[in-house]
C-alpha cells in the first residue's frame, strides 16, 4: 500500500474486537506498530458491521462484511438488535452475543490506537421513513455523539502518555436535507468537557445520485458552525464519479473496501470503465492490462496471465488485481489533487469522465 502511493489506512473496529482482540492490537503498541505501518490510520466505530447485518437495503454508502450480511439473509435471521442505550448483536464468527455501545466503541477504538477514530452512530436505511430517522437522531445518534465524546475524553485521561487519537463525528440523516444540516451544525457545535469532535465523516443511506448533493449539505453547514478547518471523510466511497462528486462538495479523504473486493474477484478498473478478467475474450490476450498504467501489475503481467490465474482460484491473481485497482484509486486522487493545483479541475474532470 504505500508503494502505491495510499498516505493511510483504514481498520474495523468490529473485524478487530472479534479478532485478534484489541487487547492484542493494545499489547503490540497499536495498530501501526501491529502491522508495521508507519504512516496514519482511521478505525471506523464498528457500527456499520454491527448494523449492517439486517437487510433491505435499497442503497448504502458502502456495504462492508458482505459475507456475513448474505449469511443473515440466508438464514432469515436477524443478527442485530437496536435499543437506545446500544446495540447487541450475534458474532458473524462463532453466534455468540455481543454489545456494542458508544462507550465500549471508543474503548475498543482507544486500544486499537488508530490516529482518526469515529464516534458510534445509528446506520438507518431508506426504507425508514423520515419519522424514523428523526427519532433516530434524537434519541441515538445524537445522544450516542455526546457519549462518544465523553468516553473519549476518559480514555484520553486514562491513557495518559499515548499520542492523542482524533475523534470524528458521523453525519447521518439519509435522503433528508434539512436532517443532514441539522445534524451537521449540531455535531459541530457539540462540545464536551472542553473537547469537540476534530474531523466528520459522511455516512449512512442515500441515493447514490445524490452523493455530491448531500455532501454539500454537510459541508455548507459545517463551514457555517466553526467547523471550517476541520477535515471530512466520506464513508465507503470509490466509484469515479463519486470520488469527484465528493471532493468538489468538500470531502477531503476517502476509504472503500471495492477496490481489493472487486480485484480480488477480477473485476478491473481501465479508463473510466470496469472490466472482468475472467472474460473467455482475455484468454489469449497477452498484452498488459492497461499499458498507460504504472502499477506493479501492469508493469510485469498480461491479461492472459491474470485471466488464468483468477479463473484457477489462484491467490496471487486476486493480489496482483488488488494492487491494480488501489493503484488506480490512489492515483485517480492524485490526479484530481494536481487539477485542483493547477486549477484546471473542471476541464480535467470533463475528459476524464468522457
Ligand atoms: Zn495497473
Amino acid at each position: 500500500m504505500k508503494a502505491l502511493g495510499a498516505q493511510v489506512l483504514l481498520a474495523n473496529a468490529y473485524h478487530l474486537r472479534l479478532r485478534p482482540g484489541s487487547e492484542i492490537i493494545d499489547a503490540a503498541g497499536g495498530l501501526g506498530k501491529f502491522m508495521n505501518w508507519d504512516a496514519p490510520t482511521f478505525t471506523d466505530s464498528g457500527g456499520f458491521q454491527v448494523m449492517s447485518l439486517g437487510n433491505g437495503y435499497k442503497k448504502v454508502v458502502a456495504m462492508d462484511e458482505k459475507t456475513a450480511a448474505e449469511q443473515v439473509v440466508a438464514k432469515k435471521d436477524k443478527l442485530s438488535r437496536i435499543d437506545d442505550d446500544g446495540v447487541t448483536f450475534k458474532s458473524h464468527l462463532d453466534g455468540s452475543y455481543l454489545r456494542f455501545t458508544p462507550e465500549i466503541s471508543l474503548k475498543v477504538q482507544h486500544e486499537i490506537g488508530a490516529d482518526v477514530m469515529f464516534a458510534f452512530d445509528e446506520l438507518t436505511t431508506l426504507n425508514q421513513d423520515y419519522r424514523y430517522q428523526v427519532e433516530s437522531l434524537s434519541r441515538r445518534t445524537h445522544p450516542w455523539a455526546v457519549r462518544s465524546l465523553e468516553e473519549h475524553f476518559r480514555q484520553t485521561e486514562s491513557r495518559n502518555g499515548k499520542p492523542y487519537q482524533a475523534l470524528y463525528a458521523v453525519l447521518q440523516g439519509a435522503n433528508y436535507e434539512d436532517l443532514r444540516r441539522r445534524t451537521s451544525r449540531y455535531l459541530a457545535e457539540l462540545s464536551v468537557n472542553g473537547m469537540q469532535f476534530d474531523g466528520f465523516g459522511v455516512g449512512g443511506a442515500f441515493e447514490k445520485e445524490r452523493l455530491g448533493e448531500i455532501i454539500g449539505y454537510c459541508s455548507s453547514e459545517l463551514n457555517a458552525s466553526g467547523a471550517e478547518e476541520k477535515p471530512r471523510h466520506i464513508l465507503g466511497i470509490s466509484g469515479v464519479a463519486d470520488l469527484f462528486a465528493g471532493i468538489e462538495n468538500g470531502a477531503d479523504t476517502f476509504d472503500c473496501v471495492s477496490p481489493s473486493r472487486e480485484g480480488r474477484n477480477g473485476a478491473l478498473y481501465i479508463g473510466n470503465t470496469r472490466i472482468n478478467i475472467k472474460n473467455a475474450k482475455f484468454k489469449a490476450d497477452f498484452s498488459p492490462l492497461d499499458p498507460e498504467c504504472g502499477c506493479y501489475t501492469c508493469q510485469n503481467y498480461t491479461k492472459a496471465y491474470l485471466n488464468h490465474l483468477i479463473r484457477c482460484g489462484e491467490m496471487l491473481g486476486s493480489t496482483l488485481c488488488t494492487i491494480h485497482n488501489e493503484y488506480y484509486i490512489i492515483h485517480l486522487v492524485d490526479k484530481i489533487r494536481q487539477a485542483l493545483l493547477d486549477d484546471n479541475y473542471d476541464e480535467f474532470k470533463q475528459a476524464y469522465l468522457r
